[in-house]
């Protein structure tokens, strides 16, 4: 029998086992085999976690000049580039995300902290034209103090990269608390943040299951802010568990993201982007675009195209640089896909391709490519995210009926439209109620754009130049530039 990989927790600069000694099994969903064993954090190891954070914040790093701090995010940044082998092997082995993607996607995140670096040293304060004479008041931005970033398994270095990069920049400290799914990644990445020399106790990395490591840091008294990527069911109980430390709550939250083809849509462009939309990460992607809407003049040429295109996507070993699909990261989730398009076959759906667990499925969880019609986009597999593979698609006829049908979701991640109309491109982009429109392409991220949904996508965006302000408060200083001494205050006038 392999040995399996040993992971410990990045506490205050020391590789610490759970106070309790527990831990679980990590498995490759490539091959449904644990390959590696981590700590199981409970309410004291997050309660360690957060002093040791609390503890740096009222140490020397948020006095450190703005720009010191972003030469150590600078080094992070380096040491991912050098690691990033490394980083999308782990990643890979974790997730089953395809190794060119982690290898990829561990290369470019570094950009994200050079954004944030050269950030650092940029976020200025105000005076404030005030109605009292002798008195200059200004405001500056002050860090908010520990900071919870709770991610989900899918894209953890980025996902963690929005939230600590700026946090980071301004002053603050961070407890990390990684996905239970797929951890190993992340104890790598904190290997790197050891070896930029960062005082101890500024980044905390810590992993365990939602209830009890994410309640008690989720409630914790000393925690200031909490960052969270996931799904709305676990939104909602962290909101509950704010209400116990009062502390601010960003959201950045799931999708059932729609996409419209019209007739005079350049075909080639929007088959290669709805393909890269919901099959690329074999569709684990909170932006997947899995309600696909194709205008009726081209709804069964363009249909055809697609079935076509999805039946040459290579499913294989996620290592393998052939491979187009790997497995899905977990069994829930494979069932959750099944149980769904079930449900939506017997509700009238019609799979055009795919629908069944791929034989790979023996061994690991695959899924393949899979293109459901549907009459209507309440079905299902329309309605629900799916977090995989899954496309419904729906005709439609007229401008004002897309619109209206892609805003009938309770989610509004992102969108895209593909036409080569640009005003009618632009007019339905600015009607699309999401917090991202891609137009004529689709699933880019960029240090520089934000990146964010609404509706019950949550809220606060990630990314981008304002979001370091999310990381800040503003402080107002009253400063009396008179010599005259302060009146008493109980004289009149
Ligand atoms: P999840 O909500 O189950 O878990 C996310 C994280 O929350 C995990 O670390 C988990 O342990 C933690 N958690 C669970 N219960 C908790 C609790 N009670 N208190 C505190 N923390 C708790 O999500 P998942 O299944 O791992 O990931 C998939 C979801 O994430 C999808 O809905 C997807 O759309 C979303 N997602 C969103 C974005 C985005 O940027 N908008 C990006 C990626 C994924």
């Amino acid at each position: 029998m392999t040995k399996l990989k040993q992971y410990k927790m990045f506490i205050d600069g020391e590789w610490v086992k759970s106070e309790s000694k527990k831990t679980f099994e990590t498995l490759n969903p490539e091959n449904n085999k644990p390959w590696a064993v981590v700590p199981e954090a409970s309410a004291s190891d997050v309660d360690r976690a957060v002093k040791a954070a609390q503890k740096a914040f009222e140490g020397e790093w948020p006095k450190l000049l703005p720009r010191e701090r972003g030469k150590y995010l600078r080094a992070i940044g380096n040491k991912l580039r050098e690691n990033a082998k490394l980083l999308g092997e782990i990643e890979t082995i974790d997730t089953g995300k395809l190794f060119r993607e982690t290898n990829k996607q561990a290369n470019y995140i570094a950009e994200y902290y050079d954004y944030y670096a050269g950030l650092a040293d940029k976020v200025e304060g105000t005076v404030l034209p005030i109605d009292k004479p002798n008195i200059q008041a200004m405001t500056t931005r002050i860090p908010i103090g520990v900071i919870a970033a709770i991610v989900p398994w899918n894209s953890q270095m980025f996902l963690t990269a929005t939230k600590l990069a700026p946090a980071l920049a301004m002053g603050n400290t961070v407890v990390i608390k990684c996905s239970e799914l797929a951890p190993a990644v992340m104890f790598e990445f904190a290997k790197l943040i050891e070896e930029t020399g960062i005082p101890k106790g500024v980044v905390n990395v810590i992993t365990g299951f939602g209830d009890p490591c994410g309640k008690a840091l989720t409630s914790h008294n000393l925690v200031e802010k909490i960052a969270f990527t996931g799904g709305p069911e676990t939104a909602r109980h962290i909101i509950k568990n704010s209400s116990e430390n009062l502390s601010e709550v960003s959201l950045e939250l799931g999708g059932k993201s729609p996409v419209a083809v019209f007739d005079d849509a350049n075909q080639e462009s929007a088959i290669n982007g709805i393909t890269a939309g919901i099959f690329g990460a074999t569709g684990q992607s909170c932006i997947a675009g899995s309600r696909l809407y194709i205008q009726q003049g081209i709804y069964n040429e363009f249909l055809d195209k697609l079935v076509k295109r999805a039946e040459k996507i290579k499913i294989g070993a996620p290592m393998d640089p052939e491979t187009e699909m790997g497995p899905l990261s977990n069994f829930k989730q494979l069932e959750i896909i099944e149980k769904n398009i079930k449900l939506t076959v017997e509700q009238g759906g019609k799979i055009k391709f795919g629908g069944k667990r791929h034989p790979f499925s023996n061994e690991g969880y695959y899924f393949p490519p899979t293109i459901i019609e549907c009459d209507n986009h309440n079905l299902p597999v329309a309605e629900n995210e799916l977090f995989g593979p899954v496309l419904s698609v729906m005709k439609f006829e007229s401008e004002e009926e897309v619109i209206k049908k892609m805003n009938d979701n309770q989610y509004g991640l992102s969108s895209g439209v593909f036409s080569s109309d640009f005003s009618r491109a632009l007019r339905v982009s600015n009607a699309i109620r999401a917090g991202i429109t891609f137009v004529n392409t689709y699933r880019l991220i960029s240090p520089s754009a934000p990146f964010g949904g609404i509706k019950d996508s949550g809220y606060g965006k990630e990314a981008g130049i304002d979001s370091i302000k999310d990381y800040t408060r503003v402080k107002t200083t009253w400063l009396n530039t008179s010599d005259e001494p302060m009146k008493d205050p109980f004289t009149i006038g």
